[in-house]
């Protein structure tokens, strides 16, 4: 007796194994794996080895899977899987961090930071590492009632600053409705504003002044800057000058243009805000290039 032979292996590979054929016949196709691959490409790998033994990050690195798949989600309908998540402890974690994923060897390396994760359109979801600087760094480090200024780290929530602040007798004004998890980073990230912004305006209106962390792990303070402060900024042979001087180039010129081509809005959430970076006159103020940068 003879046995035919069957139309399809089933262990052949799905990808290449469609319902039907050329001629239209049914094929039988692969079972589909039931969870996605979890296994970390080489170069993640490498940095978070290298990260660990050079012993300088005091902060908590994760590559297991669920704590991936806690932050492939935010407050959006999107879900991206990141390849590790990492919670720094001090301000110092976040300039070790980055001055690795400066080397050339991790220049392939991307970094996405994270706040609460309240945004509506995915801004802290990547497939990169995250920086997620909600979990350690909330604290409140100075206040000057005088000056009206209170110093923070990025991961304060905006409830535990209006409760901190309320028996001093003032408030941070961009009233966010998710304000008992939105982070002051994610805040600045995103130019947050909400009820009462008409009036009070929206966060990069109260930025005093802000420390970013470069690629290469360099801190990069940015305030408001007379022209002539800018001019001897950038004069500076370093990187902070390099961007000042580059940043200055590329919007005075097109002032003009700038300001004919957008619109006047009450709060700008596409791009970056160049018509407030640098005034017609020549002052700078380079936190409104990052505030509503997204990341
Ligand atoms: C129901 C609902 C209501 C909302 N209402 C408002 C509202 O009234 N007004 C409003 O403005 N928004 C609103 N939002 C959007 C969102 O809550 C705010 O933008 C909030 O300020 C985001 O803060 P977060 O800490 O959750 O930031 P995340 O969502 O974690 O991040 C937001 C952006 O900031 C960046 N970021 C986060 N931390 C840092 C950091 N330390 N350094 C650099 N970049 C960082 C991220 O990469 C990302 O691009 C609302 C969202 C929801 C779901």
């Amino acid at each position: 007796m003879s046995v035919p032979a069957p139309a399809a292996s089933p262990v052949t590979n799905a990808a290449t194994n469609p319902v039907t054929n050329a001629s239209n016949k049914s094929v039988i196709k692969k079972l589909p794996a039931l969870t996605p691959d979890r296994s970390l490409d080489s170069l993640t790998l490498g940095f978070l080895k290298t990260l660990e033994a050079e012993g300088k990050f005091a902060g908590e690195i994760h590559a297991d899977f669920p704590t991936r798949l806690i932050h492939a989600t935010d407050n959006s309908v999107y879900q991206v899987m990141p390849t590790a998540v990492l919670q720094p402890k001090t301000r110092d974690d976040i300039n070790v961090v980055m001055e690795l994923a400066g080397r050339e060897k991790f220049s392939e390396v991307k970094i996405t930071p994270r706040g609460g994760g309240t945004g509506t359109n995915g801004q802290s979801l990547n497939n990169t590492i995250i920086l997620d600087t909600s979990k350690h760094l909330n604290n409140i480090l100075g206040f000057d009632a005088e000056r009206g200024l209170v110093h923070v780290e990025p991961g304060v929530v905006l409830d535990q600053l209006n409760a901190w602040l309320k028996p001093h007798g003032y408030f941070f004004p961009p009233a966010v409705s998710t304000a008992s998890r939105a982070t002051v980073g994610g805040m600045i990230g995103s130019d947050s504003s909400g009820k009462g912004s008409r009036i009070y305006g929206k966060t990069s209106h109260y930025i005093h002044d802000m420390t970013t962390v470069l690629i290469d792990g360099t801190d990069f303070n940015t305030r408001a800057m007379s022209a002539t402060e800018a001019k001897d900024t950038m004069e500076r042979a370093d990187r902070v000058g390099q961007l000042y001087k580059k940043v200055h180039d590329e919007i005075a010129p097109r002032r003009d243009q700038i300001k004919s081509t957008f619109p006047e809005m009450n709060r700008g959430l596409t791009g970056y805000n160049l018509k407030e970076a640098v005034s017609d006159t020549g002052d700078m103020n380079l936190s409104f290039l990052i505030a509503g940068a997204e990341g």
